[in-house]
């Protein structure tokens, strides 16, 4: 009898929070997975007692469901979404929905799109995130693909997504084709941004300022009392002050040495790609890879020597506000950057991308929830076609608000040789980015001279000529 509302195929640790949320919003959920002894441990346990419904097969999930049939997928990201789509496709009919949650290449699910359409077959591609306890309790879901399927998806999906201010859903339409799952890519993108923002702070903090663990963890605890509140700064103060079972600090003895699954190198390849600037990703992607070559650090840190003799002699107190400072406006250009690489997409791609409603799918729910992202959604309130983030008054004023503090944490931060790929990259970036006329000039002569390739006058645009700088030939 059909008496699911919808599926899930994917019983791992996000497929069963999903479900345990969506039956807790009254949705009758049905449960299916490859290894099929998963779904009876899981109806046995996790969901005893819920109106969670199992299935033997795929045929049998299909027959339990309600039509449209909507069916969410949230396995391993690749082979295994197309094999599951491939065994879908003969058991399901016309304006049935495809759902993938999981983190897939958002190339993948344009290419899904299209030839699922052909099939009369509805596929949405989703961003899920905010983790397990995202998934069980409120994630921040970035659905896109075929619109049709979104009045069919949009109760279930904003009910169990996380809610902000008033009870607005973490969770709307973003956009045609992969828009979804390109947003979840730069929402990754920036968390790799705000996090290495956050390990400069800190290093900055103990290795300049000589603070210990918990004047540290107080300090993160302060500033997340400021417009630095977010979950990353209130989990950075959690860890700092953790203790390990011998009483000592636990964080000093972590490996320097930091892994990735690959979703914000994507974004940096997609910003190389698309020729947009996202330079603090890109260096946040780098700063991973060089803390991943430990034994080589290590063997280079016995023979490379930085600044000697340098000690901080100025006002602890000041420059721990220059830090937070810095901080703060090398987020802001973390987020101006990203969005410029969603503007550029939704160029590339003919995606209608809606910027403020973005924000507040990323406002709550997701890793890099803060109060800051309220004031993005704002600034695409005042102006839905903003060109710059930089450009919106409110963040305006609030890099000029900081741009001493940020200039000197750099320059304090460079004299004792401590290496802050973000905080310097941001600050490149801001400077470059306010510049009306930058030396790329003389870049245009020197690409004349050795190759011929033309350049254009200020007085003549649009008209490019070739100049025989050496006299000869
Ligand atoms: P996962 O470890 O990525 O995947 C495990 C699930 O995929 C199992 O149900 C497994 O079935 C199935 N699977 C693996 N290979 C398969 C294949 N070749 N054919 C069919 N099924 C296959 O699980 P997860 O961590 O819950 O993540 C699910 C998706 O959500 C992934 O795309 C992940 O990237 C994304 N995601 C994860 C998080 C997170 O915090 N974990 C957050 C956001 C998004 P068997 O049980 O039969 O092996």
């Amino acid at each position: 009898m059909a008496e699911a509302d919808i599926a899930l195929i994917g019983l791992a640790v996000m497929g069963q929070n999903l479900i345990m949320n969506m039956n807790d919003h009254g949705f009758v959920v049905c449960a299916y997975n490859r290894t099929v002894s998963k779904v009876h441990d899981f109806l046995q346990n996790e969901a005893k007692g819920s109106k969670v419904i199992g299935a033997e097969s795929l045929e049998d999930m299909v027959s339990k469901l309600k039509k449209p049939r909507r069916i969410i997928l949230l396995v391993k990201a690749g082979q295994a979404v197309d094999d599951f789509i491939d065994k879908l496709v003969p058991l399901l009919e016309a304006g049935d929905i495809i759902i993938d949650g999981g983190n897939s290449e958002y190339r993948d699910t344009t290419r899904r799109c299209k030839s699922l359409k052909e099939k009369g077959l509805l596929f949405v591609g989703s961003g899920v995130s905010g983790g397990e306890e995202g998934a069980r309790y409120g994630p921040s879901l970035m659905p896109g693909g075929h619109k049709e399927a979104w009045p069919h998806i949009k109760d279930i999906f904003q009910s169990i997504a996380a809610k902000v201010g008033t009870g607005e859903p973490c969770c709307d339409w973003v956009g045609d084709e992969g828009a979804g799952h390109f947003v979840k890519m730069v929402h990754n993108g920036i968390e790799y941004g705000d996090m290495q923002l956050i390990c400069e702070a800190y290093h900055l903090m103990k290795d300049v300022l000589g603070m210990d663990h918990d004047e540290m963890a107080q300090a993160f605890n302060n500033w997340n009392k400021t417009e630095l509140d977010s979950f990353l700064i209130e989990i950075t103060a959690n860890i700092l002050k953790y203790r390990d079972s011998d009483g000592t600090h636990l964080l000093p003895k972590i490996r320097d040495s930091a892994g990735q699954k690959g979703t914000g190198k994507w974004t940096a390849i997609s910003a190389l790609e698309y020729g947009t600037p996202v330079t603090l990703i890109g260096e946040a992607v780098f700063a991973r890879c060089l803390s991943s070559l430990k034994d080589e650090r290590v063997e280079a840190s016995r023979s490379l020597s930085g600044p000697q003799g340098v000690k901080f002699s100025g006002d602890k107190a000041v420059f721990l506000e220059d830090i937070r400072k810095a901080l703060y406006a090398s987020k802001i250009i973390s987020y101006a950057q990203g969005f410029m690489l969603l503007r550029q997409a939704a160029k590339e791609f003919g995606w209608s991308l809606n910027y403020g409603g973005i924000a507040l799918m990323w406002r709550g729910g997701c890793i890099i929830r803060s109060v800051f992202l309220g004031k993005i959604k704002e600034a695409f309130d005042r102006d839905a076609e903003l060109q710059s983030l930089l450009l919106d008054n409110f963040f305006n004023n609030a890099v000029q608000d900081c741009q001493e503090s940020w200039r000197r944490t750099v320059s304090t931060g460079v004299q004792h040789g401590i290496p802050m790929p973000c905080f310097t990259t941001a600050l490149s970036f801001y400077d470059g980015y306010r510049h009306d006329k930058l030396p790329a000039n003389l870049l245009q002569a020197q690409r004349d001279y050795f190759g011929a390739h033309t350049y254009e006058l200020l007085s003549n645009p649009g008209h490019f000529i070739h100049t025989n700088w050496t006299g000869h030939g």
